[in-house]
């Protein structure tokens, strides 16, 4: 599926593919809308295939807040095609820098019976990657990072294209001061998704 997307002078075309070999995937749910929306468009693409793969969340535990919102995400997206809740499988190693966090549970998942695993892994604007380090944005054949020539603008745009808006409400961005719950209004997270809104005219709704 090709979805093109974004502010009116920056629209990108975004590919969304699954492998043609009956997979199991993991697709790393954070939390935040990146992950959020890149399980929706998998879940999406694989109906459009009569379901031949297995597509399950699994989570990175970043921070307190991560799993409460992952399963905020995960009963959202679900419901939306009927299929039952499950918690994600939990990966990673959390003592680990969180830009290697992720890797750790990419690892993981593939030792644990994943064929691939998909990150919601986005276009790392300078302004808002202040003294954190680049999360590893390589793709190989069983890592797949859908989402990494577009940016937050164009994730919020395809929530919208999408009909996904209740994500505003139930998606958390802030690894501030109110990295638990809440927003801070001055860290990387919280930066980059009111800059996301503001590339669209339009202003947040959430505030969890
Ligand atoms: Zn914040």
């Amino acid at each position: 599926m090709n979805i093109i997307c974004g502010p009116k002078n920056d629209q990108r075309t975004v590919t969304i593919t699954l492998p043609q070999n009956k997979s199991r995937i993991g697709v790393l749910v954070s939390g935040g809308l990146d992950s959020a929306i890149l399980y929706y468009l998998l879940l999406l693409e694989n109906k459009l295939r009569s379901n031949i793969h297995e597509i399950l969340p699994i989570t990175v535990m970043r921070k307190e807040g991560s799993k409460y919102f992952s399963s905020l995400v995960i009963g959202h997206v679900n419901q939306a095609f009927q299929i039952p809740y499950t918690d994600p499988l939990i990966v990673g190693d959390n003592t680990l820098p969180e830009e290697e966090q992720v890797k750790s549970g990419v690892n993981q998942a593939l030792t644990q019976g994943f064929d691939i695993v998909y990150a919601g892994v986005i276009e790392q604007l300078p302004q808002h990657m202040v003294n954190w380090q680049p999360i590893p944005s390589k793709e190989t054949t069983k890592f797949k990072i859908p989402f990494q020539s577009i940016n937050k603008s164009h994730i919020i745009d395809m929530i919208i294209k999408f009909k996904q808006e209740p994500l505003f409400y139930i998606t958390h961005s802030c690894s501030g001061e109110q990295s638990q719950i809440g927003r801070c209004n001055g860290c990387n997270g919280c930066n980059e998704r009111s800059w996301g809104f503001d590339q669209l005219g339009l202003t947040d709704p959430g505030t969890i």
